[in-house]
């Protein structure tokens, strides 16, 4: 990945080009909810058939289908899947957020169903933000926004934003619940709210051996500085949590993301 790719972001024309259909959306959340393989979540059986429903998966000892939606905010929504796709892009990308009722009139749909689908989304949120990240935690910053042609990366006058990400890192089980928020910038003033807010002192932080970390080391005991290993958090965020960019784009406030289970993957 060159550093052009790393910082250009992801912006609602290539959001509009990745789902552009309902069948886009179910194959996103099937791939990244079986990503590690298929196990039953009811009786723990690996082996499946095809499901009823659009790319769900039937258990072949115990013949629960379930569905890709199925354990997340997408689960039971009274319209389409590609909708709700969209309105959680709306919600997260403005800086404002967006109100029901702007929703409602851009998707044609009720005014209340658009409410009780953000209130699902907005709860979801706050009941992972109660958990800080324990285990295994990866924390590193980086910018996001759209590139700009001849200014380097950390230019002042850039319209990218700085933004540190903290993830549950779940042995081979690959990434789990993550946080990330606009800075200011890299220092230790700056990541020390962040850590307080969603990392336990108790979890076995990594991050690179840049200065802004180690002051951090006396409240965290277990921190580690290695060697950079950005390419790694880097993948595994562009495929396993990439609403997170969505967020930090323009997102100048709170830029938080709860499990990615439960909000998209
Ligand atoms: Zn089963």
């Amino acid at each position: 990945m060159n550093a052009k790719e790393k910082y250009t972001g992801v912006n609602s024309i290539e959001f509009n080009q990745c789902f552009k259909s309902d069948d886009d959306c179910y194959h996103y959340l099937a791939s990244a909810k079986w990503e590690q393989g298929y196990k039953c979540c009811k009786c723990g059986h690996i082996k499946y058939g095809k499901g009823k429903k659009p790319y769900s998966r039937r258990c072949t000892k115990c013949n629960y289908d379930e569905s890709p939606t199925a354990g997340t905010v997408f689960d039971k929504i009274k319209f389409s899947l590609l909708i709700a796709f969209h309105i959680v892009f709306k919600i997260s990308t403005k800086k404002k957020g967006m109100s029901s009722l702007e929703l409602s009139e851009e998707f044609s749909l009720r005014q209340k169903t658009v409410w009780e689908f953000k209130c699902k989304i907005q709860q979801t949120m706050r009941s992972s933000q109660q958990y800080p990240l324990t285990g295994t935690v990866c924390v590193d910053e980086f910018l996001v926004g759209e590139y700009e042609e001849g200014k380097p990366g950390r230019s002042s006058e850039s319209k990218k934003k700085l933004v540190v990400v903290a993830l549950e890192v779940l042995g081979n089980k690959g990434v789990g619940r993550a946080y990330a928020q606009v800075i200011a910038s890299a220092s230790a003033d700056e990541f020390r709210p962040f850590f307080k807010a969603y990392i336990s002192k108790e979890a076995h932080i990594i991050t690179d051996e840049w200065t802004g970390y180690k002051p951090l080391q006396k409240d965290y005991p277990l921190l580690e500085q290695v060697p950079s290993n950005k390419f790694i958090i880097f993948y595994r965020i562009e495929n396993r949590i990439f609403i997170m960019f969505f967020r930090c784009i323009r997102g100048a406030k709170l830029n938080f993301f709860g499990n990615p289970f439960l909000i998209l993957i």
